[in-house]
């Protein structure tokens, strides 16, 4: 039997949007066994909830908001992906502005947040969704595709022309200890030459060394450097997690991506989710005990699990 989870205590974080640039307070509730994940914007009055699947996606260029126009929550997905890696499956999050704070630009200090928040079990079993048959999405020369396997394991390719970051390919086991460990403290990245038209577009304008990797022509900008040598392609894995999460349940199945983004994950999600017969949804009792051997949390965790 392997259980929901919840936050134990509701927690409040500040910070700014790397997007927006604006200052936000968000709120994390504990929530009931199948609530899910849902946001609802405080700063507007009457805001319907946001829940957070793969078909309230609005815009995903270069972030994953939920929600459309006024009514939506950018930047979601690091948020997402921290939940997912500790196996959080049910949190209610209030938000009085448009945008997750970026904090340190990693999942670090979401980790931190559920440290000291503690995570709580609830009585009723997680389930999954078990990948039954491939189903593969193709924008141009970037594709992303899943297919089954016992546990969720991704493996992401990168590719860019700047001299630090070439191509670089990493294959994600899933378990909590692994993604706390290996990608929950892999940072976003930008190239300094793309800093300007992003301004341009509205993005970015929070943006600073620190809350992101900056690669000028050459090198980091960041004093303290790298925190992996190849922190850019574990940081598409973080974001993959946070994207795929809105499958809406654990997930078993392998995912692997070239040179993917925010828009081709939810493409991803879209089509499964559109392809029945590609899938079903179980629950946890009746997977094999190494799938759920990897929502086990490691020890730095556990004392604060209740
Ligand atoms: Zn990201």
């Amino acid at each position: 039997m392997l259980n929901q989870r919840t936050i134990a205590k509701k927690v409040s974080i500040t910070g700014i949007g790397i997007h927006s640039g604006r200052k936000v307070t968000m709120t994390l509730h504990p929530a009931e066994a199948d609530f899910g994940i849902q946001f609802r914007r405080t700063d507007i009055k009457g805001a319907e909830i946001l829940k957070a699947t793969a078909e309230t996606v609005g815009t995903t260029e270069n972030n994953t908001s939920l929600g459309q126009g006024l009514n939506s929550v950018h930047t979601v997905e690091h948020l997402l992906s921290v939940l997912y890696g500790l196996g959080i499956n049910n949190v209610f999050v209030e938000i009085d502005g448009p945008e997750v704070p970026i904090m340190d630009g990693s999942g670090a200090s979401f980790v931190f947040v559920m440290k000291e928040t503690g995570i709580q079990t609830l009585n009723k079993s997680k389930k999954f969704l078990v990948v039954l048959k491939p189903v593969e999405v193709q924008v141009g020369d970037k594709w992303a595709k899943i297919e089954p396997a016992e546990r969720l394991i991704i493996d992401s390719t990168i590719v860019f022309t700047h001299p630090l970051i070439k191509k670089q390919r990493k294959q994600f086991e899933f378990s909590c200890e692994n993604y706390i460990r290996e990608i929950g403290r892999a940072r976003t990245f930008g190239l300094l030459r793309d800093v300007d038209m992003l301004k341009r577009k509205g993005l970015v304008k929070g943006g600073s060394l620190d809350n992101a990797i900056v690669l000028d022509d050459f090198k980091v900008m960041n004093p303290e450097g790298l925190r992996f040598v190849d922190e850019f392609v574990r940081h598409k894995i973080l974001d993959t997690v946070g994207d795929i999460s809105l499958l809406g349940h654990e997930i078993a199945g392998k995912v692997t991506t070239f040179k993917s983004g925010h828009n081709l994950h939810n493409l991803l999600c879209r089509q499964l989710l559109a392809t029945p017969d590609a899938y079903e949804i179980v629950s946890a009792t009746s997977l094999r005990k190494e799938a759920l051997e990897a929502f086990e949390l490691p020890r730095a965790l556990a004392p604060l699990f209740t």
